[in-house]
């Protein structure tokens, strides 16, 4: 969500984590929520005056298959509203009543889904940040950087150890590591097959 700065007290961290009641909720859909606010580190990705709120909470795309586009969408906006509703009362006063008196402090509010992950990200059912530990399996069921295709690697968040920046540079330094070992075998088997071809000539076809 893009806000008015004046709904954001100053000194406001950057990340929150909102848990209302206790952990058992802390997996439960819509159990516990995210919130990020990276113009507080960087004031410039936002308009002059306003806030990024970066919300999210869990859900799976069960939750939201087999709904109508009207229900779809009347769907999106009320579990937004409750997460908007939670978020004033845990930590923004006036968020969301300030929508009711017509001084929005909302000027631009946009609700994805794992569906829309799923479309525009391409994410196998839409998944999205940590994989419940319910179902460790999954992480070392992920490919790993190589291919059935001699030469051909694969990268990022759906290859092992999965989604997540950090998870995703893990795969890019492992994925160098992987090109490179294959290039030294090769190169070390065209050197043992090759011995009258001198090392100058074989560097070179690599
Ligand atoms: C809303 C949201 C919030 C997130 N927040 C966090 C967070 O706070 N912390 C965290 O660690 N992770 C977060 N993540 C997860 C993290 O962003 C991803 O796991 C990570 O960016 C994936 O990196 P990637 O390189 O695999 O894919 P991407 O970052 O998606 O990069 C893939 C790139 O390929 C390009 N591309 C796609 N198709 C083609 C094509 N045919 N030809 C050329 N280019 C193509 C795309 O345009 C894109 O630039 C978040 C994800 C989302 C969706």
């Amino acid at each position: 969500m893009g806000v008015k700065d004046t709904v954001v007290p100053p000194n406001t961290d950057c990340h929150h984590f909102i848990l209302e009641d206790d952990s058992a909720n802390l997996e439960k859909p819509y159990g516990s929520i995210f919130l990020s606010i990276p113009t507080v580190l960087d004031s410039s990705l936002a308009p002059e005056g306003h806030h990024i709120l970066h919300i999210f909470t869990t859900s799976c795309i069960e939750n939201w298959k087999g709904l109508s586009l009207k229900d779809y969408e009347e769907k999106k906006e009320l579990v937004a509203n409750k997460i908007i509703s939670r978020l004033e009362n845990k930590l923004f006063p006036g968020l969301k009543s300030s929508i009711v008196l017509k001084e929005s402090s909302i000027v631009l509010k946009e609700v994805g889904t794992p569906k829309t992950h799923r479309r525009f990200l391409a994410q196998d059912n839409g998944t999205y940040g940590p994989i419940p530990h319910s179902i460790p399996k999954v992480l070392l069921g992920m490919p790993f950087n190589t291919t059935a295709i001699d030469g051909l690697y694969c990268v990022g968040d759906s290859c092992f150890p999965g989604q997540g920046v950090i998870a995703v540079a893990f795969s890019g330094i492992m994925c160098a590591h992987r090109v490179t070992a294959d290039i030294v075998v090769q190169f070390h088997l065209q050197l043992s097959e090759n011995s009258s071809i001198s090392l100058v000539q074989l560097e070179r076809q690599f």
